[in-house]
């Protein structure tokens, strides 16, 4: 058990909110009860995922992606009043850390997918900028696009988008989470062999073939999975916690 207070004064000294500018708010979005003896994990506080707290018997859900987006609507009808009438309802308290769960250098998505890809010596892709989203390292072993994309398969049970030769040999690797594809840009000025995102757009892969980098799209749900996981078994393991990590299927 552990206070609401308590909680988030302990994520807040993991994650840092402060450090990094966000498009949500980070930390306590909807507030539950005053106590915590039950925490569910997941990646989207989507309604199946509520409902899967509300059975589980949280008293709080700790999700990557929460509410209140930058630019959506900000009132509270249709499906956002279902999902936060459910909350309430359960005395769930709901907490979202976004872009402090990418970056984080241990628990984050990136380092989540450093470790499921075996990439080495993870640091920042934009220069000078200490919280930069997208990052970049060296594959421990030199792998070709084909073997890349099997790892990638392997790891996180999804066959993911690749544009690239097949046997062209791969050492340096950039990579973010979620819809960072955007970055592949950076990457290719840079001259990196290859460059990993959760998602594609149709511009991507001209970019990709131009700048002769190899390009995998792996999911945007798949590559943030591991961040809040981890999150979660630390919490376990650091304050000795009751939690559970519950993944929607979601295959985009
Ligand atoms: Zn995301």
């Amino acid at each position: 058990m552990i206070t609401r207070d308590n909680l988030l004064a302990y994520l807040d000294k993991t994650l840092t909110p402060s450090q990094i500018k966000d498009y949500c708010p980070n930390g306590l979005q909807v507030e539950g009860a005053e106590s915590i003896t039950k925490i569910v994990t997941g990646v989207t506080a989507s309604q199946a995922l509520v409902d899967a707290a509300v059975k589980a018997g949280a008293d709080a859900l700790l999700v990557h992606h929460g509410y209140f987006w930058k630019g959506e609507n900000q009132t509270i009808t249709s499906l956002k009043r279902n999902r936060i009438k459910a909350l309430l309802d359960a005395d769930i308290n709901l907490i979202a850390y976004h872009l402090p769960l990418d970056i984080h250098p241990r628990l984050g998505n990136n380092a989540q997918l450093a470790k499921l890809f075996a990439i080495e010596n993870m640091r920042g892709l934009e220069a000078g900028n200490p919280v930069s989203v997208a990052v970049q390292g060296e594959l421990s072993q030199t792998q070709t696009v084909a073997q890349l994309a099997q790892t990638i398969e392997q790891q996180l049970g999804r066959k993911p988008s690749v544009e690239g030769d097949a046997g062209k040999e791969l050492k340096t690797v950039a990579w973010c989470s979620g819809g960072g594809q955007n970055y592949i840009e950076l990457a290719g000025e840079l001259g990196i062999d290859a460059f990993i995102s959760g998602e594609v757009s149709e511009q991507t892969v001209h970019l990709a073939r131009e700048y002769d980098i190899a390009f995998f799209s792996v999911g945007h749900h798949a590559s943030e999975r591991y961040g809040v996981k981890a999150l979660g078994e630390h919490l376990s393991n650091e304050l000795g916690l009751d939690v559970e990590f519950i993944d929607i299927d979601n295959w985009a």
